[in-house]
């Protein structure tokens, strides 16, 4: 499973920072960083789900008033949202 983080889309409400433990919060930029992404595209965080924490990134992206984070299961398709 695979997270991706938007930041341009993200608007710091931090209810993912609750949900999942790779999610902290940056206050000065009022954005969530999504901890060992690496930037895959213009502001777009990607990272490999580690094993376990799969139940955690889901209601990470479910929580998410704005959508800034996207599932994609390991054949490339998009589980969340
Ligand atoms: S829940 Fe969404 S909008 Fe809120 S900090 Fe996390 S990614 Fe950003």
């Amino acid at each position: 499973m695979r997270v991706e983080f938007d930041e341009d889309t993200c608007i710091g409400m931090y209810q993912c920072v609750a949900e999942w433990d790779a999610f902290e919060k940056d206050k000065s930029a009022g954005k969530a960083v999504l901890t060992g992404a690496e930037e895959v595209d213009d502001g777009v965080f990607a990272l490999e789900v580690p094993e376990g924490a799969e139940l955690d990134a889901k209601f990470a992206a479910r929580t998410c008033p704005v959508d800034a984070i996207v599932l994609y299961d390991d054949d490339g398709e998009q589980l969340i949202p």
